[in-house]
Formats: C-alpha cells, structure tokens, sequence
C-alpha cells in the first residue's frame, strides 16, 4: 500500500529523456541503461506506450524496433525477441 515512489520517478525520468531525444528509438534495455532506471519496469511502460492513447500523448513504442545505442555500436537488436523499442514523437523545444 505504501506504493513504489521509485517506480513513477523512473518513469518520468524515462519519459523526459525521449522528449529531450524526440525521433530516436531506444531498446527498453539501453533507454533504462540512459535513465538509471529497471529494464523491467521501463519495459512495462513499453508495453502501455504501444497503444493509441500513447501516441496522442506523443510515444511511440513496438516490439523488436530500432536502437540508437545499439546502432552507434554496430550490434544488431533484429531478430532478438523480447526487447522493445521506444522514442517520443514531440519536437523538443527550441
Ligand atoms: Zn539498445
């Protein structure tokens, strides 16, 4: 009942650094390796930004997408199952 206050600050966390990286796509492992956060926890968030209410609030995430880091490295993320990728849809600022 007391609730997981570090659960909801990692997912804000998680949701203010795709706003400051809007248009990249991050696996949920490297995105929770960015924020300091638990891969399993920002891969539930995955699983709820894959939905259209999501898309409207400006995320986008699906399964076996693309990866910055990952890319950047020269790894390839196709082909693995489990991992999801996630980016944020809004402009950033300017
Ligand atoms: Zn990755």
């Amino acid at each position: 009942m007391s609730g997981e206050p570090s659960v909801s600050s990692a997912v804000i966390r998680g949701l203010e650094f795709l706003d400051r990286h809007a248009g990249e796509w991050y696996c949920t492992r490297c995105w929770a390796d960015e924020v300091g956060a638990d891969a399993r926890t920002l891969h539930r968030v995955s699983v709820l930004m894959g939905t259209d209410e999501a898309r409207l609030a400006g995320y986008e995430a699906k399964a076996d997408g693309a990866c910055k880091v990952h890319d950047a490295k020269g790894t390839r993320l196709a082909g693995r199952k489990g991992p999801r990728s996630v980016r944020g849809l809004r402009k950033p600022r300017s």
